[in-house]
């Protein structure tokens, strides 16, 4: 019996969110006296997982799979969850494992808990913790099904380093055309910044700063740290920044380490998106506005003369 783990690549490269969901499997598994064995879908060298945990590696490669297929992606999952006779099932909470992860709840007949926060409080039931209406509280839910699949926030667990033995397994699922009626086709664009679901810290401007030609101190500032850039809706909206950079509700959700907003009011809508950040920074020269109650630390203050300071100041460290 094992604990399975779905880790996620990118062009053979594990993502970061993988090594998190194995380290999060290794917690479950030690909890259960069990070993973890993870599933990897054409990845270049699956040694890295052995550090955090996984003492198993089902290796799939093939072609088919080369771009990311719920369908088939959950299939070949339920199979390797069989043969493993894994009873917890683990996925991290990107785009494509909330699309994959209820295909593979209907595979196996499993109940899945999303959005989970922390270690199982209980692990018969598997009893988990989770967070609930955006962000704005947590429940605790139990899972009464034979197989449970846990969805883990992204960095809610964190990285764990540990020792595993690391074998290596290929594995061969039995797809059919049955699970390729769906081909999403994907656009990769070019870029060599850092994308807002991998950034440990986000810059994010605001209507508060006038236009989009002042977005030059934003990405300095993004530059000096290191970080990804992203926007409120009405940014996006009006043109000023690509939407892609829309975070909030309606947009992208964002849980880095550190979240800066700049000129952002802090609207409910907003908030709702960027609350599983661990540490949020607010530049504003409104002291009233919102989004000081929802901030570790606070700046009133006009953007325009401390963004260029606090860059000054970054370069001399
Ligand atoms: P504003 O509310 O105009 O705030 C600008 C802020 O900049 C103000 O607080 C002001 O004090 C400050 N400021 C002005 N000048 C300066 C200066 N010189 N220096 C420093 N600060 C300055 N919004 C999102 O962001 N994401 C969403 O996903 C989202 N989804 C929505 C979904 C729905 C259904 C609805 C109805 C709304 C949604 N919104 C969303 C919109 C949201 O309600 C707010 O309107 C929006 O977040 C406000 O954007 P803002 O803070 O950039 O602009």
């Amino acid at each position: 019996m094992s604990v399975l783990v779905y880790t996620e690549s990118e062009q053979g490269q594990f993502k970061k969110t993988a090594l998190e969901v194995a380290s999060y499997a290794k917690g479950v598994a030690k909890m259960l006296g069990v070993s973890v064995t993870a599933v990897a879908f054409n990845a270049e060298d699956t040694s890295t997982l052995a550090t955090y945990g996984v003492d198993k590696v089902l290796n799939v490669k093939n072609d088919k799979l080369e771009k990311f297929n719920a369908e088939a992606y959950a299939d070949a999952l339920a199979q390797a969850a069989k043969k493993e006779d894994a009873k917890v099932i683990i996925v991290s909470q990107s785009a494509n494992a909330k699309y994959l992860a209820p295909l593979l709840a209907v595979d196996l007949e499993a109940g899945y808990a999303s959005n989970v926060v922390a270690l199982p409080e209980n692990t018969s039931p598997v009893t988990v913790k989770r967070t609930a209406f955006t962000n704005k509280a947590f429940n605790i839910t139990e899972i009464t099904t034979d197989r449970a699949i846990i969805g883990v926030s992204k960095n809610a667990y964190g990285l764990h380093e540990t020792e595993a033995s690391g074998t290596n397994e290929d594995f061969i699922p039995e797809l059919g055309s049955e699970d390729f009626t769906v081909n999403v086709e994907s656009v990769d664009k070019a870029t060599d910044k850092v994308t807002i679901a991998d950034a440990e810290v986000v810059v994010s401007g605001g209507r508060g700063l006038k236009g989009p030609e002042n977005w030059g101190m934003i990405e300095e500032l993004a530059d000096v740290l290191g970080a990804a850039t992203a926007c409120s809706k009405p940014v996006s909206d009006m043109g000023w920044r690509p939407h892609s950079e829309h975070v909030g509700q309606t947009g992208k959700p964002v849980a880095s380490n550190l979240y800066i907003a700049i000129g952002i009011s802090g609207a409910i809508q907003h908030l709702a998106g960027i609350n599983a950040s661990k540490t949020k920074v607010v530049i504003n020269n409104d002291p009233e506005a919102p989004f000081f109650k929802a901030a570790d630390y606070g700046v009133v203050g006009d953007a325009f003369e401390v963004v260029p300071k606090l860059i000054e100041k970054l370069k001399t460290f």
